[in-house]
């Protein structure tokens, strides 16, 4: 597991993305900045704990709106 978010460096990882083997902290997990790809095909999304808690999520919801045009 990667020990530092990929979009800030300086702070520690509280989640990884499975499939990028990226860390996020605790901001970008709360703002969704984390998935990577909410409209590509994800081999990890069904036990993605990153998509489960942003499922419900405003900006998500937006980009894969977009993306299923
Ligand atoms: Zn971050």
């Amino acid at each position: 597991m990667p020990e530092h978010c990929t979009n800030h460096p300086d702070r520690p990882s509280v989640i990884t993305c499975f499939k990028m083997n990226f860390g996020y902290c605790q901001e970008c997990l709360d703002t969704c900045e984390a998935c990577t790809e909410p409209c590509g095909y994800c081999k990890t999304r069904s036990g993605c704990v990153i998509y489960e808690l942003c499922r419900k999520s405003e900006s998500v919801r937006l980009k894969r709106e977009e993306c299923e045009d």
